[in-house]
């Protein structure tokens, strides 16, 4: 088997900077890659919060060209992703990625400079492989952020001697974000303005960043199968449905992995106790610490997780919708998240008039995420949309049952329980609304307190389903090597 050079460009890599999925993805794929012999580097921000003392900062500062911006220079430190060697190159330019935010201001708007700030990030990929002399067979790039590489490969270097034998993949892992800009950013992306039109890069008269990478890379990939076919209709589209369509043919769609590193309970340093499917028992007690750790009492109720954006692609509007209902059974819910402003007043306020049975906790806490996860009994995902989800996977690894609509990575990954056959390891529902959830919920409550041995023997199931990376892995593997083929470039 052929041995490629791999440039992953990312706005986000864990463990270095994370705002969701993304960031796992970045931060475990690159790994597994290697494992099969490739040879894989990540080109991400260099953010406010990345200890630059630990890292080893290159000699030369690099030149990115911006256009009518002129050439920017930018500092690069080296690093590695933990328990690999697989080397991290950050972009240090303090005036654009030195936030303590990654996209957004405190109130959650978008910073006006994200324009520049990403296609910089995207230049800057290109220029920092000519710099450390390496030449990439396979450019892969992770939704509007980077996608204007895309671009830049088939236009600005498309006769460079160090991307000649390079094809490229986006990889979609949201559709509804696309870096819409005013169509004045041709001038810094410098491509020319024959490329702004609606087969390309224009769209509503502005510059669509994912449209440009849409259309400019060699395949596409989007992160779980059922995903790569609903966005391309209107109602997961987002509007570029029909632009996706022209480009079906390229299409993908590969489920995530786990990043086992990160979470296997039977490993986890964040949690108490460690366990797995012969000793549930530790998760009983984890589950009481956690109890404590909320505020709730310890009481034997099932305990159900949310945590996430708290946006409404995730669903939260209809939980919020239904919270009262929901909060009508005996059960405890645990919240941790951030995200739209609303929620995290309406939820304050909820938990203040059931302190006994709602917890909430606003912010980001990768530490206690994994101990909800592993700590609740159910864990409620009703995403609007979800192109792979990955709550809901690390739930099932943990013994922690899944309630989910079943759209995206969501129906993917999550069998539903048969009640005849005793099958599956978690609770899907179609249509979503408040209803809906509801009683959706009230079935797995159902199911705990009166179905105990079906329950468990559900838990031990999930626990031991498989979604290693190593499976995604070789499926990326492949994509690569067909797009090699489909650019013309093996
Ligand atoms: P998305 O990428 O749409 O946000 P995913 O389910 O794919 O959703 O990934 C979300 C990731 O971010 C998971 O690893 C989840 O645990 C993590 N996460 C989201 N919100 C929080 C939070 N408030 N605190 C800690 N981890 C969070």
């Amino acid at each position: 088997m052929q041995k490629l050079d791999i440039l992953f460009v990312a706005s986000e890599c864990y463990p270095f900077s994370k705002t969701g999925g993304l960031a796992d993805v970045v931060g475990a794929l690159p790994k597994f890659l290697k494992k099969l012999g490739h040879n894989v580097i990540v080109v991400t921000p260099r953010y406010y919060a990345i200890d630059r003392s630990k890292l080893k900062k290159l000699p030369a500062p690099l030149g990115v060209p911006m256009g009518i911006i002129g050439e920017l220079w930018c500092g690069i430190y080296e690093g590695v992703l933990p328990n690999s060697d697989v080397p991290v190159y950050f972009i240090d330019y303090e005036l654009f990625f030195g936030r303590e935010t990654l996209y957004n201001d405190a109130d959650g708007i978008g910073f006006m400079d994200n324009d520049n700030r990403f296609v910089f990030l995207s230049r800057a990929a290109m220029q920092l492989c000519k710099a450390i002399d390496f030449r990439p067979r396979i450019l892969h790039t992770h939704d509007w952020h980077t996608s204007a590489a895309n671009l830049f490969l088939t236009t600005i270097y498309a006769n460079d001697e160090y991307f000649k034998r390079c094809a490229s993949i986006l990889t979609i892992h949201n559709m509804q974000y696309q870096g819409e800009f005013y169509g004045g950013l041709m001038n810094v992306l410098d491509v020319g303005w024959e490329h702004f039109n609606f087969r390309e890069v224009e769209m509503n008269d502005k510059v669509n960043l994912l449209k440009a990478g849409i259309t400019h890379a060699t395949m596409i990939s989007a992160v779980s199968p059922k995903y790569s076919q609903e966005i391309l209709t209107p109602e997961f589209g987002y509007k570029l449905e029909d632009t996706l369509k022209t480009r079906a043919n390229d299409l993908w769609g590969i489920l995530n992995g786990v990043d086992t590193d990160e979470w296997n309970p039977e490993t986890d340093k964040f949690l108490p106790f460690n366990y797995d499917a012969d000793r549930l028992d530790n998760k009983l007690k984890i589950k009481r610490a956690l109890q404590a750790e909320v505020g709730l009492p310890k009481r034997d109720v099932p305990l159900i997780a949310i945590v996430g954006r708290l946006v409404k692609q995730k669903g939260i509007d209809v939980v919020a919708e239904a919270i009262h209902r929901l909060l009508d059974m005996d059960i405890q819910i645990v919240l941790l998240g951030n995200g739209e402003v609303w929620t995290h007043f309406y939820f304050g306020d909820i938990m203040s008039l059931y302190p006994k049975k709602f917890a909430c906790i606003i912010g980001f806490d990768s530490a206690l995420s994994h101990r909800i996860e592993a700590g609740a009994d159910l864990f409620l995902m009703p995403s609007r949309f979800e192109p792979c989800g990955l709550n809901q996977m690390y739930s099932q690894l943990y013994g922690t049952l899944p309630i989910v609509h079943g759209v995206g990575g969501l129906e993917d990954s999550v069998q539903n329980y048969d009640e005849r056959t005793s099958e599956g390891t978690g609770f899907k529902f179609y249509g979503l609304n408040a209803k809906n959830l509801v009683n959706t919920v009230g079935w797995a409550v159902y199911t705990w307190y009166n179905q105990k041995e079906r329950f468990k023997a559900m838990q031990k199931r999930a626990m031991r389903l498989d979604y290693s990376w190593e499976r995604s892995a070789k499926t990326y593997e492949a994509l690569y090597f067909e797009a090699l083929k489909r650019a013309q470039k093996d």
